[in-house]
């Protein structure tokens, strides 16, 4: 067998060695699963590593053998690796530098088990963006003490208004991380850790120390704060440790830290549970960003003004309870304002507008109003905290505003003009923009006006909907979530002022067809939006039933269309989510876009939700058995692309199915002598007409009379195509505008189908 192996990342070739080779002999980790786990956090590793010059420690031959530390990046390495260039005191080393998943791969193929990031950022390497305590307990000391450290050092990081982040090591203490402006030079920020680090020793000179010494610590946890300098690396978060389980230095949550037995707890067999259960713990770190203690500005005394403002907001709240932020009291002196999305007992709007050192805010059920002289019912809320412009969380049951909370909107405010009963101002940012009035009516009652044009023209012209790549198996990431493949018409749903407008692929509307889709007040609890998704009729095992919701689709006449909505009534599953009450929202990532479709529906009636999962196998497994026609797995980092197909979506099928036009039909024989034969089937490339053969399975009777009744009324025409049929002297040509939906094989070395079956017409591609 080739010591070799050839495969492909995201379109970089990559040649991997030796993949069963034993790495971790304790636990039988090969070299290949090391590589596997490294492609699958890659998603996650990249925020953590990505752009940073990164030490390296390789175990080419296991963790029991030599290892090599490695700060050079090889001469040999690809050259699509970066490299950064650092001037030590004696010489130049050209650190590798990785920023995507090849270049992960390629790091595990090395056996570069530990991957250790610097503090800094390629693009600004003069200042570190965090600083680094290592809790390091003596030799036999119980993880209980760690722990016990771990959070006295929280609560003493926090009284100066920084967010400690907290990481397994993989070994027997925590990495401590504390997320800090790039603004301050690497001694600045050393100078800063020096002076904490010194008094919390002091205040806890029993159980910790920042001796170096082994034997001068006498049974004290070492607090070391050795790695802030510049150049100096800590392993990253979710990189592998070289210790016999496969353990991994992963980010935790602090009420996590508390259910754990030890600092190696989680490792390559259990990180999948972690991560399903917990996500990525830390990914609203850099949002935590401040500015050192020591260099914060004069008058940071709480400012009595601003204290008496907050009363309210902080009297409302246990903070032991909810995620929602603790002020730093202070006076601002900016003009900023969000809109945020609150899933609370009723979902609604809340905006924000920045004054004096607070957030006035109101709750809008129905949120900002869109048209010109158009007034919403606004609710004054008491006034929140600066910190609270960017929050994003889930407020637990039973605490104040329980629910989940996003960022819609977040931009300055342009004031046109305040009193006490109103507020007049012009909103800025890259979401909504527009000029409001805001005044009082009553108690806490106020409205809301718009008071000029629209911005957003997205709702008043259709848009084409994304469309998604095939791949031929399940892929493997954290990045994704799995569907089911809904077999029926893709639909995009518009819906404005209590009413529904429905798109055909193509941009044709077919609203009047589906008459029991008509429901918006009793489907969705937003004002306006567009969503994507799928039209389908179902048998009585929930299988979308193609053939059927077609036949809705060229049913006539208003009759008809009621009688075949009591026979065979359709359901709309929608997955995606483009434009929300004044917002296009296609450039937030997918895992938003799927949350905001969440509240934005109601439950129990013909609108559902298609609903993500993030165990594909198990999905595909599932929906095989159900011969269903397959599953999609979408991107959850990826913005939606109008009219775009590309691999943010991928369809993994049973069978293919591909859609074509009908040439012509040859006349039927036998049982079929008042029928047609088969149907010839091609399809346009460019100018020219390809040749697909024929197809005549898949109709039943009743069908193939259908079908005829409207191939008769296309009209005759020449032959279209060069190629030789069979049974030409049989065969009608008629005028090529319908189109029909056939499964089939394979190809054949003539690019015909091999056994094709007629699935149904497909009006809607018609243009
Ligand atoms: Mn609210």
């Amino acid at each position: 067998m080739s010591k070799y192996v050839h495969t492909e990342v995201d379109g970089i070739k990559l040649k991997l060695s030796n993949l069963d080779k034993v790495l971790y002999p304790d636990v039988g980790i090969s070299k290949a699963e090391v590589i596997q786990y490294y492609m699958k956090i890659a998603p996650y590793l990249i925020k953590y590593i990505g752009n940073r010059p990164l030490t390296l420690i390789r175990y080419p031959d296991g963790i029991d053998k030599t290892k090599f530390y490695s700060k050079s990046c090889p001469d040999w390495a690809p050259a699509w690796i970066k490299r950064e260039n650092i001037q030590h005191s004696e010489e130049s080393i050209p650190y590798a530098v990785v920023n995507n998943t090849p270049g992960i791969v390629w790091l595990a193929n090395l056996a570069a088990l530990e991957i250790h990031p610097m503090q800094m950022v390629t693009s600004s390497m003069e200042f570190p963006d965090h600083f680094i305590f290592d809790i390091d307990p003596p030799e036999g000391a119980d993880f209980e003490g760690v722990k016990h450290i771990a959070f006295k050092l929280k609560q003493f990081l926090e009284s100066y208004h920084y967010t400690p982040f907290i990481k397994t090591s993989g070994s027997k203490g925590v990495h401590i991380i504390v997320p800090i402006i790039a603004q301050h030079s690497h001694e600045e920020m050393v100078d800063c850790v020096k002076g904490l680090a010194k008094l919390f020793v002091q205040q806890n000179k029993d159980t910790s120390t920042l001796n170096l010494h082994k034997g001068s610590r006498g049974g004290r946890t070492l607090i070391d704060i050795y790695r802030n300098h510049m150049a100096q690396t800590t392993v990253s978060a979710y990189s592998l440790r070289a210790k016999p389980n496969a353990s991994i230095s992963c980010p935790i949550s602090w009420e996590q830290l508390d259910e754990l037995n030890s600092s190696g707890d989680i490792d390559i067999r259990n990180i999948d549970e972690h991560l399903e259960k917990y996500g990525d713990v830390w990914a609203n770190m850099d949002k935590k960003a401040v500015a050192l203690h020591t260099k914060r500005g004069q008058g940071e005394e709480a400012n009595e003004e601003v204290q008496k403002k907050l009363d309210s907001y902080l009297k409302k709240r246990d903070f032991d309870k909810t995620p929602e932020p603790h002020p730093v009291m202070k006076m601002t002196s900016q003009n900023r304002f969000s809109v945020q999305l609150h899933d609370a007992s009723n979902l609604h709007y809340d905006l924000r507008l920045e004054d004096k050192g607070v957030l006035l805010s109101w709750a809008i059920p129905k949120g900002l109003p869109t048209g010109l002289g158009v007034k919403r019912l606004a609710i004054r809320t008491e006034d929140h905290p600066m910190e609270y412009l960017d929050f994003e969380g889930t407020i637990p049951k039973g605490e104040y505003g329980a629910g989940e909370m996003w960022v819609f909107a977040l931009g300055e405010t342009k004031w046109i003009k305040k009193t006490d009963k109103s507020y007049e101002f012009e909103l800025d940012s890259k979401q909504l923009k527009g000029h409001f009035k805001l005044y009082k009516t009553k108690g806490d009652q106020w409205l809301i006006e718009k008071k000029d044009e629209a911005q957003s023209k997205m709702l008043k012209e259709f848009v084409k909907p994304q469309l998604a790549d095939v791949i031929k198996k399940v892929p493997t990431s954290y990045n994704y979530s799995f569907e089911i493949k809904w077999d029926g018409i893709r639909t995009l749903i518009y819906v404005k002022n209590d009413k529904v407008q429905i798109f055909s692929r193509s941009g044709r509307d077919i609203t009047s067809q589906f008459p029991e889709l008509q429901i918006a007040p009793d489907a969705f609890e937003i004002e306006s939006g567009i969503f994507d998704g799928e039209i389908i009729s179902m048998d009585e095992q929930g299988r979308p039933i193609f053939s059927d919701v077609i036949s809705r689709l060229h049913t006539g006449g208003e009759r008809s269309i009621q009688a075949a909505v009591s026979k065979n009534p359709v359901y709309c599953y929608l997955f995606d989510c483009l434009y929300l009450d004044g917002r296009n929202i296609c450039s937030e990532p997918l895992k938003k876009r799927q949350a905001w479709l969440r509240v934005s529906l109601k439950k129990n009636n013909q609108y559902r939700l298609s609903e993500g999962m993030s165990d594909g196998q198990a999905l595909f497994d599932a929906a095989k058995k159900m011969n269903l026609e397959g599953i999609m797995a979408k991107d959850l980092t990826k913005p939606y692309e109008i009219g775009v197909r590309n691999r943010n979506w991928l369809k993994i099928k049973f069978r293919e199915t591909i859609s074509v036009q009908i040439l012509g039909y040859t006349e039927g024989k036998g049982d079929r002598s008042n029928l047609f034969g088969a149907l010839h089937i091609a399809t346009k490339e460019d100018d020219s007409w390809k040749y697909l053969g024929k197809v005549g399975t898949g109709f039943d009777e009743a069908k193939m009379i259908e079908v005829l009744a409207i191939l008769k009324q296309q009209g005759e025409s020449k032959k279209l195509i060069e190629e030789n049929i069979e049974e030409p002297q049989r065969t009608v040509w008629i005028n090529p505008k319908l189109w029909c939906e056939v499964q089939y094989a394979s190809l054949t070395n003539k690019g015909t189908l091999r056994e094709p079956v007629f699935l149904g017409l497909r009006p809607d591609l018609e243009s």
